[in-house]
């Protein structure tokens, strides 16, 4: 698909972006934090390239989408264009889908098992670099979810750290849906503290708050920026 839209910055979406990023400086000061140090990514994934290039021209460089196909398609040439955008992969990573993912994405957000991470480090040793990355724990234990458990999360993550020599630097979470997040991003952060490890992904459009005050490194908005996604299947 061939994009033209040079001088088409939706006002709507400028705007979105401006009241989170307010919100969210509001949110980190509250919580005695530098601003500097929470992130709003722009979560893209069933918009089209069009509302990206919005975001884009106005000046946001943080993106997150959920495929690596989806992603591919819709980022390759963006990057080409603004080289200093940088794109996050938050939805889950099949194994043979890493080498394409570790060539598009400047993080993966979802490292959860211990053969992806060996596929990761292949793929490290084979390119002679390897994009940084979160381990995703599933913290609410949901069957359906990916993301390593609680309980294996030390051990995996000190794994990835010593066996795999792979370049973790963060945490993620998806709280369960009629949960108190607050719980589930206390358990992050705890965890991330125990390694070490600087940066959390935790937060979405309805508890971006509640995240940030228990150390939120990247929020993640998808709607609330971009408007309703069409159900092409997936959430
Ligand atoms: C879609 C998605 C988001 C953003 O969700 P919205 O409801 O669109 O704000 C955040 N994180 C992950 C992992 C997602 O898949």
């Amino acid at each position: 698909m061939v994009e033209n839209n040079q001088n088409t910055l939706d006002p709507n979406i400028v705007s979105k972006i401006l009241g989170l990023s307010e919100e969210i400086s509001a949110a980190a000061e509250a919580a005695g934090r530098d601003p500097e140090d929470v992130r709003l990514m722009a979560v893209s994934k069933f918009h089209p390239a069009v509302k990206i290039r919005s975001a884009l021209e106005f000046g946001h460089r943080l993106f997150g989408e959920n495929r690596v196909q989806e992603a591919a398609s819709k980022y390759s040439s963006l990057k080409l264009e603004y080289p200093d955008l940088r794109l996050h992969l938050i939805g889950p990573l099949q194994t043979n889908k890493v080498r394409e993912a570790v060539k598009l994405f400047d993080v993966i957000e979802t490292l959860d098992r211990p053969r992806l991470a060996e596929a990761l480090s292949k793929e490290k040793k084979r390119k002679g670099a390897c994009p940084n990355l979160f381990i995703q724990v599933n913290t609410g234990e949901e069957e359906k979810k990916s993301g390593v458990m609680p309980g294996n999360a030390d051990s995996f993550i000190s794994q990835c750290l010593e066996e795999f020599k792979l370049p973790v630097i963060g945490l993620m979470c998806i709280p369960p849906v009629n949960d108190e997040p607050a719980l589930h991003f206390a358990l992050l952060a705890e965890t991330a503290r125990r390694h070490g490890l600087k940066y959390l992904s935790m937060g979405m459009s309805s508890d971006f708050k509640s995240a940030i005050m228990l150390g939120a490194t990247h929020v993640r908005i998808g709607t609330s920026i971009f408007g309703s996604r069409v159900a092409i299947g997936g959430s």
